[in-house]
């Protein structure tokens, strides 16, 4: 095992104790990069200069002792929909392809100031759109526990980065469930915080009213130690909510005897593998074993979801991405007259998905239509948030799985949209809640990661921490997964 193989709270010891150097750290991530990327193709940018510099200003404070933070020194990935001054942030797409911001979204400001190190920026579905980052405009990421096959998405470069030791832990974007489904799919952590708990200033906006920033690491503890770097009001983004933030580390080694976990009957029907549900089941005796109390409870309106979130997001995308016209932002397709640059630079600029996107959302936004789908599917959202308060009036946690079936082969799905939305139906349901999820590793079918999804009330992200820590804990032995 090297270094870039550890996990962020074993390497913030060891940078402690000065038993390592933040640029022994970034040497070993670096040459995994060199390695690995060939083949993976996590990133569309390495910040390999500047990660330099900063892992070198990192060892002066480690040897002046005046270290930052306990992130002071380690190496993250950031997706490439995360603005970062002065470094390109493409979103995977054409239409972006030169862009680069003028200043920094307020979580990398957030990283920086805790001594963390940019490595790059990492491959995604072009805008956050899809489930598999086979939309990327720069090529497919592979999964690297087994090649051909699709790290998830749209936050695919971070998952495969961190599971590939390219990385050591990663951000990612979760507007539907691209940072719990990738992590699932690349075998690693992925937490969606609670809408309004991380900044979404300089998150380039998908579906506003559902994006939200959180980590994807190796371990729940990292998850921890990331997120107490994220959160946080933030006077630029007014979603952003003014709640105390607790230490999520004193989350974790808790005891979770007597946890009330529901099991959503509603999530156990027709669609989900029967492999998934069978290792599912075998994490629910376990959790049960070990004093957890599992009830199954009923979120009645989940079959809904996914056509509910499919028109607010597109509604919201075709809104947001109206901007892209070859003015403001990104690269221009000149052509005669103002009219003709702008159909020239989207017609070039955007892939197919971005584009079916576009005009689903144009369609059930325009007049005449708006009441039947946009509104309609605004009432059945609410619907759905209070299927959730009544189920957490009953249990502390939910626990689902993460997605219903195994990682695909690249190409398998691609041309068939309504099977690639599919893949979303457990974890859509958040976004459109605003709760919290993890997704954690749970084993392995056909050498294919799987993960289950633990789901809490919004701000109380501590409650699935410590049971997603005590189970990832408790399995490092039998996967020997010990970072
Ligand atoms: N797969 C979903 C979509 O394509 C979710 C994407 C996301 O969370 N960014 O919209």
């Amino acid at each position: 095992m090297e270094l870039c193989d550890l996990s962020a709270y074993k390497l913030s010891e060891l940078i402690k104790k000065k038993e390592i150097s933040p640029k022994e750290i970034l040497n070993s991530v670096l040459k995994r990069i060199k390695e690995k990327e060939p083949e993976i193709n996590a990133y569309i940018t390495v910040t390999k200069d500047l990660a330099k510099f900063q892992a070198e200003e990192a060892e002066k404070r480690q040897r002046k002792g005046e270290l930052l933070s306990d992130i002071d020194g380690i190496p993250i990935a950031i997706k490439d929909n995360i603005c970062t001054k002065g470094i390109k942030t493409t979103c995977a797409s054409n239409i972006l392809a030169n862009y680069v911001p003028p200043y920094n979204a307020t979580v990398v400001d957030r990283l920086l100031k805790a001594g963390a190190i940019i490595i790059g920026k990492t491959n995604m579905d072009e805008f956050a759109m899809g489930s598999s980052t086979e939309t990327s405009a720069f090529g497919p990421t592979q999964n690297p526990v087994k090649k051909g096959y699709v790290p998830g998405g749209s936050s695919g470069g971070s998952a495969a980065a961190v599971a590939c030791g390219e990385a050591v832990f990663a951000l990612g974007s979760d507007t539907g469930g691209s940072i719990r489904q990738p992590a699932s799919f690349c075998g690693v952590v992925g937490m969606k915080p609670t809408y309004g708990r991380v900044s979404r200033y300089g998150l380039v906006a998908y579906a506003s009213s559902l994006d939200q920033i959180g980590p994807i690491c190796k371990s729940v503890e990292d998850c921890a130690m990331l997120l107490n770097h994220i959160c946080g009001r933030d006077p630029k983004d007014t979603t952003s909510v003014s709640v105390s933030i607790p230490d999520f580390r004193s989350a974790l080694n808790q005891d979770i005897k007597g946890i009330k976990v529901g099991l959503p009957r509603e999530y156990f029907v027709e669609g989900l593998d029967s492999r998934i549900k069978d290792k599912f089941m075998e994490a629910v005796k376990f959790l049960q074993d070990a004093g957890a109390i599992v009830e199954e409870i009923s979120l009645p309106h989940t079959k809904y979801a996914i056509s509910t979130y499919y028109l607010i997001a597109t509604a919201e995308a075709s809104s947001n991405l109206a901007r892209y016209d070859g003015v403001k932002y990104g690269i221009r397709q000149s052509s005669d007259g103002l009219i003709e640059m702008y159909k020239k630079t989207r017609m070039f600029g955007f892939g197919r998905e971005v584009k079916r996107r576009i005009m689903l959302g144009t369609y059930v936004l325009s007049a005449g239509y708006y009441e039947a789908y946009y509104l309609k599917a605004l009432k059945v959202r609410t619907l759905i948030r209070e299927d959730f308060k009544k189920g957490f009036e009953k249990v502390d946690c939910m626990l689902t799985p993460v997605s219903p079936i195994l990682p695909f082969r690249i190409g398998e799905r691609i041309d068939d949209p309504l099977k690639m939305y599919l893949v979303d139906v457990y974890t859509v349901s958040l976004n459109l809640s605003g709760l919290p999820g993890i997704s954690i590793p749970c084993g392995y079918i056909d050498d294919l990661p799987i993960g289950i999804q633990l789901i809490s009330k919004a701000f109380n992200e501590q409650t699935i921490i410590k049971l997603a820590h005590f189970y990832q804990r408790s399995m490092e032995d039998k996967w020997n997964l010990n970072h």
